[in-house]
This record gives structure tokens, C-alpha cells and sequence, in this order.
């Protein structure tokens, strides 16, 4: 008999998790979820991996899911008390249409003005339209989704058979469309790139183009990685029903311990440039671009990480010097934590003001400054 699915409702004691700065990909500083455990089943899952698993039990996974019946109390307590910033939140998998948890606490983000990142694989998203565009008016947030390929891609069989009992693509691609006539910032998650399906040139051009032709803005392209007892179950499911695809993933993820990211296929960043080539030609990006509340005093500091960000990952593609690329990235960390207004220290104390923030030596000075000069027209 199929097994059914479980729902746990628990009081958690707390919700938020706060990172040092916002990551340079989605933007984040907080997460706060509503439920552990997921009835999509996507087979090839991270979450399965021990240190993200949620059960004991690998197989409880998609089977059980954990509700958090205090998290809205929890996030407005925990709101109150840290600076404003982008929190990953929402979940919108069927157990939402119940308990509508995810709702509750997008009601708390709008209270308390904090912007939203909801990255999905359904479309009952939508159903919180009208309260994401109300947060959205107040603090640019982002609604994207999770999508691999496209109808039109000669894998898309088979990648929809990996996702399981996720919604169909093509009602996550109609979700972005209403999104992006909402106003909000949409686009997409390419993740993970499954070898053998999703990394073959057509498949990377259907899902670039059918993501511009959907509204979204933009693309977030990671490799798959697997780990423990997810490697193990995901060897399961190759052997059982993608036998053909086994010897690749033999090859390529060997270890059984390792979690391997990245996109890796032959050159680990030849898939990556080759998105930001697609992007580039259906006039979309190949990264995130970073919501900024309006008014933000620390606006331009913001632009100037999004922009030293930007470089980095793409000198990274390039298979620049590390040290150049690490340049950019501590630079990026050192101005994100600068709490005074780059523009205001510029214009004070010119490229000595710029000298003197850690980590900024005299080449990053120059580029900083092109950067002011050119944000600053904007
Ligand atoms: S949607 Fe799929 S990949 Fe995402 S958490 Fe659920 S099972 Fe995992």
C-alpha cells in the first residue's frame, strides 16, 4: 500500500537564522521556514543529505512533514529585535493549503517591513499575490522558482520524472509570468544541473529562453551535490529507473562521503559561461540583481557589493588568478560591513577615505571608485 503523508504540528523554540551579511547569490541575511520535510519528493533532494535531513529516518523524507505551529509568533518576536534585511522564507508545498503557515508569516515580514526571497516549485505561491505586492511596495523583495529545463527541452521526460511530485513546469512557468506582471522581480533557480540532462546545450537554451520569455529577469545556475545517505538513495534511484545515466554519476561523483557543488562537467565552469552567454542573448542575467529598499542609506555600499560580487563570479568562470577574484570578494565583505555611506566618505576624503576600509588596497580603490562614480549617475 502507498504510504501516506504525515503531519507533525510542534512549537519550535526559535525561527530565525541570521547570517553575518547577505550571501552574494541570493541576497539573503535571514531564513526562516515554515515546515521540514517536503512532499514534492524531488529525487534528487540536498535535503536528504545527513546534515540537512530533518528525520532520523532517510526514507521519512516527503513522508513526513514537520509543522511549525508558533512560527509567525516566533518570527514577530524575533523581527523586533534585528535590522532590516532580506529573509528566505515561504514553502508552498500542499501542506501550506492547510495550514497556511507560510502565510502568517509573510503577514509578519509586511508588519515589520522586512523584504521577502521565496524561491519555489509551485505555483500556490500565487495565492499570496496580493500580500507578497504589499510587501514588495514597501521593501523590493523576489519570487522565483525552481525550474531545471523546459517543455520544449529533448530531457524534459525525464527531468520531470526526477522531480517527482513537484508541480508541472509549465504552471511554474505561468506562476513567474503573473509575477512579473505584478511588478516583482522574478526569475529563476537552475539548480541543480543534473549531468546528463539538464547541462546538453539544448536543454540550457529551452529554460534560459523559456524563463525570459516568462518575464523572469534572471538565472542562478549551481551544479547537483550529493552526499552520504543522498548520494546513496540518489544511486538508488539511478539504478532502478535511469540505469543508462549510472556510469556518468559513477564517474563523477566517486566519493561517497564528498558533497561536490559547482557546475561540473569536463571544465566545471564551462556551463556557467555558457548561461551567461544564453543569458546575454535573450537579454536576461546570469545573476541575481540585488533588491535594495528605496531611501536605503547604505544604498550605494549595496550596489557596490552587488557589483564587486558580480565580477567575482564571473573572473571565477574565467578561471581568473584566485587572488584576484578573493580581492573582490573580501572587498565586497569589508564595504557590506561598512556602516558609513561610501559616497559621503568618498566625497569627504576621496581615495584615502576609500584606503583606509580594510581589505581595500590601492588597486580595489581604483575600481571602487569607477564603481561610486558610475552608480552614483545612475
Ligand atoms: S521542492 Fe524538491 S528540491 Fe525543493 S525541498 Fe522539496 S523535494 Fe527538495
Amino acid at each position: 500500500m502507498a504510504r501516506r503523508t504525515e503531519f507533525v504540528t510542534y512549537r519550535p523554540k526559535t525561527i530565525l537564522n541570521r547570517h553575518k551579511r547577505p550571501d552574494h547569490w541570493f541576497w539573503t541575511r535571514y531564513t526562516a521556514y515554515p515546515y521540514k520535510g517536503c512532499q514534492h519528493k524531488c529525487l534528487f533532494c540536498y535535503c536528504r543529505e545527513k546534515k540537512y535531513c530533518p528525520f532520523d529516518d532517510v526514507d521519512d523524507f516527503g513522508y513526513v512533514v514537520k509543522v511549525k505551529e508558533n512560527a509567525p509568533e516566533l518570527l514577530r518576536r524575533a523581527l523586533g529585535r534585528v535590522p532590516v534585511g532580506m529573509i528566505a522564507t515561504g514553502d508552498y508545498q500542499p501542506a501550506e493549503k492547510t495550514f497556511e503557515v507560510s502565510r502568517r508569516m509573510l503577514e509578519v515580514c509586511l508588519e515589520f517591513g522586512f523584504p521577502v526571497s521565496i524561491l519555489e516549485r509551485s505555483p500556490l505561491v500565487l495565492r499570496d499575490l496580493d500580500l507578497i505586492k504589499e510587501i514588495d511596495a514597501r521593501a523590493p523583495s523576489v519570487v522565483f522558482f525552481s525550474l531545471i529545463s523546459a517543455p520544449d527541452s529533448p530531457t524534459y521526460e525525464r527531468v520531470r520524472e526526477m522531480e517527482n511530485l513537484a508541480p508541472k513546469m509549465e504552471r511554474r512557468y505561468a506562476a513567474m509570468e503573473q509575477v512579473a506582471k505584478a511588478g516583482i522581480l522574478t526569475g529563476i533557480s537552475m539548480m541543480p544541473i543534473l549531468p546528463g540532462l539538464c547541462d546538453t546545450d539544448e536543454n540550457l537554451e529551452a529554460t534560459i529562453r523559456a524563463t525570459a520569455e516568462h518575464g523572469g529577469t534572471f538565472v542562478v545556475a549551481g551544479g547537483l551535490t550529493l552526499s552520504d545517505q543522498q548520494r546513496e538513495y540518489f544511486f538508488g534511484v539511478l539504478r532502478d529507473r535511469f540505469p543508462d545515466l549510472l556510469p556518468l554519476y559513477e564517474r563523477m561523483y566517486p566519493h561517497p562521503t564528498a558533497s561536490y557543488g559547482g557546475l561540473r562537467t569536463g571544465d566545471p565552469h564551462t556551463i556557467g559561461r555558457r548561461i551567461c552567454e544564453l543569458c546575454q542573448q535573450y537579454g536576461i542575467s546570469d545573476r541575481m540583481p540585488r533588491p535594495i529598499i528605496p531611501g536605503d542609506k547604505r544604498g550605494l555600499n549595496k550596489r557596490v557589493v552587488e557589483a564587486l560580487a558580480n565580477e567575482c563570479y564571473w573572473m571565477e568562470l574565467d578561471n581568473a588568478p584566485k587572488q584576484r577574484a578573493w580581492a573582490y570578494r573580501k572587498a565586497a565583505w569589508a564595504i557590506e560591513d561598512t556602516e558609513q555611506d561610501l559616497g559621503l566618505i568618498y566625497r569627504a576624503m576621496g581615495r584615502k577615505g576609500l584606503e583606509s576600509i580594510e581589505n581595500v588596497g590601492p588597486k580595489m580603490v581604483e575600481v571602487i571608485e569607477g564603481l561610486i562614480k558610475e552608480l552614483s549617475r545612475v
